[in-house]
């Protein structure tokens, strides 16, 4: 085995006891005959192992768990704050207390579309939402549709009795 493998081994598999018996036996025999990597295990000891034993015997005072969740909750409370839909959600309140209901209404569906729309990027099912969209606006469109042929209807009917009184 060459150095370089013995020595990774070292910083790897060997400090975490993840190493096989076999390889084990090789690389501790290569050491004992290797002035190199036997110092490079010494220094690896010393640098790397030791510092990092010590530190997992030192365990965080409570206090400092608390300062964590709360700087975890404060970011975010930021982010929530700077999400573009609560943002115009936070808008659009303000405008829905407004005495007509109508209008009211009519601006919860501003925001649900608006809401749609600035969502449809990130949901997986963003074909549904648009498929959605264009029900609706057929559905619109045939409400128009039906308007139009009634005063085709009306008109048909005036023409008629038009035509009655001429005849
Ligand atoms: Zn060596």
């Amino acid at each position: 085995m060459k150095c370089r493998q013995v020595q990774e081994l070292l910083m790897t598999d060997y400090s975490d006891g993840q190493i096989s018996e076999e390889l084990k036996t090789t690389v501790e025999e290569h050491v004992k005959l290797c002035k190199e990597c036997q110092r490079f295990g010494e220094l690896l000891q010393e640098e790397a192992i030791d510092p990092f034993k010590r530190v997992e015997k030192v365990r965080p005072p409570q206090s400092l768990w608390y300062k964590i969740k709360e700087a975890i909750e404060v970011e975010n409370r930021q982010q929530l704050a700077t999400n573009p839909i609560i943002i115009l959600l936070g808008k659009f309140k303000s405008i829905i207390h407004v005495p007509k209901p109508v209008l009211a209404s009519a601006t919860i569906v501003v925001v649900a579309l608006i809401v749609l729309i600035f969502m449809q990027p990130q949901l997986e099912n963003g074909q549904m939402i648009s498929e959605y969209l264009e029900e609706q606006a057929e559905f619109l469109a045939s409400l128009g549709a039906n308007a139009e042929n009634m005063d085709n209807g009306d008109y048909v009917n005036f023409g008629t009795a038009l035509e009655e009184h001429f005849l």
